[in-house]
């Protein structure tokens, strides 16, 4: 008998139609309000996998009828440098959204240089403003790869309520806060670390598990309890995620490839979220 295969949970597709309809958004707030969307991208440094992040989500504004502008910070700055920067930005009207290319490096206070992202410009949500928002359930936006995900359990059905929910990672910008949003909506939310004893019972045990740890194929199929979904967040070298996907594919019943499962729903959720900021910004003064 062939091995049962889950269903991929198409990132792809998803984020193209997200795409195509901020353009759409954006178009009408260029046609009807005169003003551009546009998103500032600041990076400190010259980390190249920063670079072509930034470049990435640059294009992307581009092909969805947005602007970008460009802020390059040299690797020497300092984290009061940094805050007074955002804070120009954050002060600017004519800009809409404000992305921080995480990592900024050792010497900056990162918890400050976010904080100084006025919230209703945080559409990366990194600010501690909108981590209460996504805690508490307020006003605010995600951060991108967290919302991404909850747009994709959305689009597949998934309705979290009454799962067991297993997170594997708790960065401030992709565990903690995923495990917020499923909290909101009704999961039974446990959070792996790298001091969780016994992963691999706790894994088991997970309904619905996201791995976020970054690192290459290190949730096996074995693990996986049998008709779970699974989010892999991971993003390795080489195209690899962090669960091991040939031997989760007959396990679970629902799963997101990578490439092209989570990370597009990332660029996708940022873009749209860029009109979000930019529709009550843009019409305040009517
Ligand atoms: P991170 O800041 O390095 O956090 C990794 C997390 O994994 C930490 O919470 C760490 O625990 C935990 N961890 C490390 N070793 C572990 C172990 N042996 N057992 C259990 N947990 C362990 O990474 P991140 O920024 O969250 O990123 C995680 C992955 O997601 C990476 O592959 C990254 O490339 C990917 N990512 C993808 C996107 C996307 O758009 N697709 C966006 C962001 C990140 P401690 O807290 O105890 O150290």
């Amino acid at each position: 008998m062939p091995t049962a295969q889950a269903q991929l949970m198409n990132g792809t597709d998803l984020a193209r139609t997200l795409i195509d309809d901020t353009a759409r958004r954006a178009a009408a707030l260029t046609r009807d309000q005169h003003v551009v969307p546009t998103l500032a991208t600041v990076l400190v440094g010259d980390d190249p996998a920063s670079v072509t992040y930034v470049r990435m989500k640059q294009k992307r504004c581009e092909r969805a009828g947005l602007r970008s502008e460009h802020v390059a910070l040299p690797a020497s700055t300092s984290t009061a440098q940094l805050v007074d920067a955002l804070g120009v930005l954050s002060a600017d009207p004519g800009i809409h959204g404000i992305l921080l290319q995480h990592p900024v490096g050792d010497h900056i206070d990162e918890r400050a240089a976010f904080d100084a992202i006025a919230p209703e410009k945080d559409v990366d949500g990194v600010t501690s403003q909108s981590f209460a928002a996504m805690a508490l359930g307020g006003n605010g936006f995600a951060s991108c790869t967290p919302g991404g995900i909850i747009r994709l359990l959305d689009h597949y059905a998934v309705d979290p309520a009454g799962m067991h929910a297993v997170v594997v990672g708790r960065s401030p910008i992709l565990g903690r806060p995923v495990g917020m949003l499923l909290l909101g909506r009704n999961a039974t939310v446990t959070y792996c670390h790298s001091h969780t004893r016994n992963l691999g019972s706790i894994v088991s045990a997970a309904d619905l598990l996201v791995a976020a740890v970054g690192k290459p194929n290190f949730i096996v199929g074995e693990d996986i309890k049998p008709g779970a979904v699974v989010i892999d967040a991971g993003y390795n070298a080489g195209n690899i995620g962090d669960v091991e996907f040939s031997s989760a594919r007959t396990r679970a019943s629902l799963i997101t490839p990578v490439p092209g499962g989570v990370g597009p729903m990332t660029i996708a959720t940022l873009l749209a979220q860029t009109i979000d900021a930019a529709e009550p910004q843009t019409t305040a003064g009517e």
